[in-house]
């Protein structure tokens, strides 16, 4: 609710943060500790981003699935990788109705191995493949530290599996869905991303490449907000995911796996809100407009409703998504604040004066006080209100590009990236060293976040210069990579 107020962004963004997911109703704390509740403004924010993606993963050829929740634990440990990168995070069931388990379940903290079983039996062929599988569920990770959609001990998400009859066959589909992820974040949740591959020290644990989006958030840190993995042959080797191909030799398939989770509600949050609270994306934006009635006599009230309910049927029918805020014990500006805080794009207006003009005020979130504000004649309402939609799309966007590219530094001394860390990202040349990659972490606490795929503008205009050895060794450079403190 809008009494308390929010802690500024300048004070305290992490609390900003916490109080925000609270307050308006996105998530709470649930009595396992590291557990989250998504609580139903917050879970109709996820749907929408499930049905974008959704779109976007069936208009590529992927099909929906659904794998068991238990996994035998033997399974984790087939792949060498995937059991080291994992086992400190797995949840293991030992007790079934009341009887000790002859093998361990653990609860799967993501779905390679089940799904590589399975592809055993399924793919025989080279007229089998590709398989192209995705499934949206919840995922275990026993985390320590803990932060509502950013981190938590269950997430929810969607993870894509594809196995493919060639090496090319399957980076294809790897970078592909890369870019579908990109477009998301891009063209749904107005947030700009930086595409890339990770470092071998923050890829997925047992795949041979991985890609990310990264997106800077409103403290400068860096979200990773969604990955895709070329698996190689590792999975397929471990769980003897073979077909014959055309000239009748048995060969292991190529795989990949991709997957974007509740995280990105988190990205939402920190790119877009300000000190008043959140600030939805239109196209994501459970509710996209909500009509405040203002009135104090019967009479007034009786007849702004009445239009207001028109108003409202008919902003339905052009497919909006419309809220009318007809509480009772609540002044119309105690409303106002409140839809703010939620992050409604759009709020109408509507008083007594209003329907006697057969106009309404509508007010912008993105553009608080009177410069967000203008009156349109009610009839024009249901097309004024969709072009505004799209300016505040695409002007969230800009603005979240801006305030990336502005503190986003290419650095060329040690000095220069350690300060460019303390408030955004730092562009550096890399010797491609683990050993640096670890230094700078320690030193620095910024970690590589990604080789940006080639002809990215990084910094807004053009590639720079970069200076060809490596920011903290000084030996010769190999790539030029992303660096920042993270979520
Ligand atoms: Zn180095």
């Amino acid at each position: 609710m809008a009494d308390e107020k929010l802690p500024t962004r300048a004070e305290d963004f992490s609390e900003w943060y916490n109080q925000l997911v609270l307050k308006a109703q996105l998530a709470d704390y649930a009595p396992v500790r590291g557990c989250m509740i998504v609580r139903p403004y917050g879970w109709a924010l996820w749907e929408n981003i499930q049905q974008a993606l959704d779109k976007r993963f069936k208009a590529t050829g992927h099909q929906n699935v659904a794998f068991p929740l238990l996994i035998p634990k033997s399974f984790i440990e087939k792949e060498k990788h995937h059991v080291e990168g994992f086992s400190p995070e797995l949840a293991v069931v030992t007790v079934g109705g009341g009887e000790e388990l002859a093998e361990p379940l653990v609860l799967r903290p993501t779905s390679e191995t089940i799904i590589g079983h399975m592809w055993s039996k399924w793919i025989q062929s080279y007229r089998d493949l590709p398989v192209l599988m995705n499934q949206w569920n919840s995922v275990v990770r026993w985390e320590l530290r803990t932060k509502l959609f950013l981190r938590t001990l269950e997430f929810y998400w969607q993870e894509g599996h594809t196995a493919h009859a060639t090496r090319d066959e399957a980076v294809a589909e790897t970078k592909q869905m890369l870019d579908v992820y990109t477009d998301f974040a891009v063209n749904e949740a107005a947030i700009p991303v930086i595409a890339g591959a990770k470092s071998d020290a923050e890829k997925f644990a047992g795949a041979d490449i991985t890609y990310s989006i990264e997106a800077m958030m409103g403290d400068g840190k860096a979200l990773q907000s969604g990955t895709s993995h070329f698996l190689g042959q590792n999975f397929a080797q471990a769980f003897e995911v073979k077909y014959l191909d055309q000239t009748g030799v048995l060969q292991y398939c190529w795989t990949t796996s991709w997957g974007l989770s509740t995280r990105i509600i988190g990205a939402i949050i920190m790119v877009h809100g300000d000190d008043q609270g959140l600030v939805l994306p239109p196209r994501l934006a459970p509710t996209q407009v909500v009509i405040v009635p203002i009135y104090k006599t019967d009479e007034e009230k009786s007849s702004v409703l009445k239009t207001a309910k028109e108003l409202k049927a008919q902003l339905l029918k052009t497919d909006l998504r419309v809220t009318l805020d007809e509480r009772e014990g609540f002044s119309p500006g105690w409303k106002f604040n409140d839809w703010e805080m939620r992050g409604v794009p759009v709020r109408v207006e509507l008083g007594p004066k209003d329907v006697a003009k057969q106009a309404a005020m509508l007010a912008r979130r993105d553009k608080p006080g009177r410069e967000g504000k203008v009156s349109a004649p009610l009839a024009d309402l249901p097309m004024t209100i969709q072009k505004l939609l799209r300016e505040i799309q695409q002007s969230l966007f800009d603005k979240a590009l801006a305030f990336r590219r502005a503190n986003t530094h290419e650095t060329k001394s040690y000095e220069e990236f350690k300060r460019a860390v303390e408030t955004g990202f730092a562009y550096a040349s890399w010797c491609g060293s683990g050993d640096c990659e670890e230094k700078i972490k320690e030193e620095t606490r910024a970690t590589m976040r990604c080789i940006p795929l080639d002809g990215t503008d990084v910094l807004g205009h053009g590639a720079g210069s970069g200076s060809g050895v490596c920011i903290h060794c000084s030996k010769p450079a190999k790539a030029r990579a992303i660096f920042a403190r993270a979520y």
